[in-house]
């Protein structure tokens, strides 16, 4: 497993449990919003393989802190794009902590195989668009229904899971907003993540974020279809 950070406590994920986030390197995905391009595209991430922390090393510390945390939380960049995720999630189950995923869904099977094998107990799915438009935002060519038959692996589980869109200022409107809503009517969570500008991978793309009011409307529109909507500022 490829780590290239890792946050050793954190209430960001689950305010009421510790949790260690795990950072894997790589993203198929080149959103222009990206705060971590070096991450993402090849020509930076070869500095990010140079110093990657060793598994041995970050298993030694689940280890010494059983009793203090609960969760350990794999997050991307693109957490499936790493060959032997499986063998890592065993890992720390083997340790008795709870696993999170955060993905951009580029592979049902893979989260298929982790659910249908009881090593993920939280999923957190980006929705960045339109389903049948994510290519709108990624940049790069998309199998659509690849993405949407995660969508659904995810709808149909028995584990907690949230779905969430950065919603940024000439990408997302009223609209958007209601057909993502539709599109996953009925699902557990839904977040709405304000975008922030920043060091992003498309130096240009320096918009200004949703206003409170504007994020409390998007949150009206999604509630028509779905319970428990919340705003992340
Ligand atoms: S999916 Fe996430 S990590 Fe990948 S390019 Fe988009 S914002 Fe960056």
């Amino acid at each position: 497993m490829q780590i290239s950070a890792i946050n050793k406590f954190s209430l960001i994920e689950f305010p009421w449990e510790i949790s260690t986030i795990v950072f894997t390197p790589g993203c198929n995905f080149r959103c222009d919003y990206c705060h971590n391009s070096e991450f993402v595209l090849p020509e930076k991430l070869k500095n990010v393989l140079k110093n990657l922390i060793m598994e041995k090393a970050f298993f030694n510390f689940l280890e010494k802190r059983k009793w203090n945390l609960t969760w350990v939380s794999i997050c991307g960049w693109e957490p499936t794009m790493q060959p032997d995720l499986k063998d890592f999630c065993r890992k720390i189950k083997s340790l008795w902590y709870k696993v999170k995923l955060d993905t951009n869904w580029r592979d049902p099977l893979i989260i298929k195989e982790l659910l249908d094998e009881d090593l993920l107990d939280y999923v957190a799915m980006d929705i960045k668009y339109e389903v049948w438009n994510f290519s709108y935002i990624s940049w790069t060519k998309l199998e659509e229904n690849i993405y949407i038959e995660t969508i659904n692996v995810l709808l149909n589980s028995n584990i907690d899971y949230e779905f969430r869109t950065t919603v940024i200022k000439w990408i997302h409107d009223e609209k958007i907003i209601e057909n993502i809503s539709k599109y996953i009517s009925f699902s557990k969570n839904y977040y709405l993540q304000n975008y922030k500008s920043g060091n992003t991978l498309n130096p240009n793309f320096n918009w200004e974020s949703f206003s409170q009011n504007e994020l409390e409307k998007f949150k009206e529109i999604a509630n028509k279809y779905i319970k428990n909507v919340w705003i992340r500022n």
